[in-house]
């Protein structure tokens, strides 16, 4: 494209709520076969909600104490549903977080760990009810006090009202649809068929993302649509980043293209602009 196009690309993509930051980027994702979504806060809202609570009444309180320590967003959902059901945060020592697990530290002299299945030692009827939740479509987090489980807590985060438009017009053009995800498989899936994503990969933790993605290249250009700081390696390692506005400043600037809003049709329109301005100039 010659200058004066991408000048006048750029003009009209602000005014289309869209930020380029080259032009080389405009040209990648005129290429462009594959586009991978991340799913919390990218194909979903990103603000779950604690819907079911299994096993001892304790749990919230105990899991809650130690998300106040955490900017997860499942961590805020759960302190605020602990907070409205008036159960007490008690004091923390010792807290950590693993990235893409859970988090862990001493609360009343117990040990406790709040976090996926494989995070805590989940023995099988713990897995098996945790299923049940998941196929529900809800994202389930075990709650291990000392060496045992003790209760599950199943949060629900919706789908980006827009997103199954979208998925759907990528398709119809001749994209391929994938969604990465830290969260259970059972979840996954079925977001993925409500959607109607082509393919769905779960569990995987943050690096792993990045890993899939390079696989997914290996089949030509790719895009990448997430929105938090555990997401800015795939968004720099994508052919073409695209970060939501909703999303974290490292992804901001991990990704060539910034969505203003979180709406996901921003995508439709950045691949229309990189299409028109691409071909209008042979
Ligand atoms: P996603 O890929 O959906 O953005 P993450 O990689 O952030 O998800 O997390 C993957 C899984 O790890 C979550 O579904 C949850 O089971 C567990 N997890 C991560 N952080 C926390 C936390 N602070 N508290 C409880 N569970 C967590
Ligand atoms: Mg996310």
């Amino acid at each position: 494209a010659t200058p004066t196009a991408l000048m006048v690309a750029s003009g009209r993509s602000a005014r289309m709520g869209v930020l380029i930051k080259d032009g080389e980027i405009l040209e990648a994702a005129a290429k462009i076969k594959t586009i991978v979504f991340d799913k919390t806060g990218t194909l979903t809202v990103g603000q779950p909600q604690l819907v079911d609570q299994v096993g001892d009444k304790a749990s919230l309180s105990l899991a809650a104490s130690l998300e106040a320590n955490s900017e997860h967003p499942l961590a805020q959902a759960i302190v605020t549903s602990a907070k409205k059901g008036g159960q007490p945060l008690l004091p923390v020592s010792d807290f950590s977080a693993e990235e893409g697990k859970g988090v862990e530290g001493k609360v009343a002299g117990h040990l406790v760990k709040v976090g996926r299945a494989d995070y805590v030692s989940a023995p099988d009827a713990w897995r098996q009810q945790a299923e049940g939740l998941a196929e529900a479509g809800k994202t389930v987090v075990y709650v291990q006090k000392d060496s045992a489980v003790i209760g599950l807590l199943a949060l629900q985060d919706a789908p980006r009202p827009e997103a199954k438009a979208v998925l759907s017009e990528l398709k119809s053009r001749g994209i391929k649809t994938v969604m990465l995800t830290g969260d259970n498989q059972q979840l996954a899936e079925k977001i993925g068929r409500q959607l109607g994503i082509d393919q769905v990969e779960a569990g995987l933790l943050p690096g792993e993302k990045a890993d899939r993605l390079a696989k997914l290249q290996e089949a030509g250009p790719v895009a990448f649509v997430g929105d938090g700081i555990n997401d800015a390696p795939a968004l720099s390692l994508a052919d073409v980043g695209i970060a939501m506005g909703s999303g974290t400043d490292v992804a901001k600037e991990a990704g060539g293209i910034v969505l203003m809003t979180s709406d996901l049709t921003g995508v439709l329109r950045a691949l229309d602009l990189s299409k028109q301005t691409f071909t209008r100039i042979k």
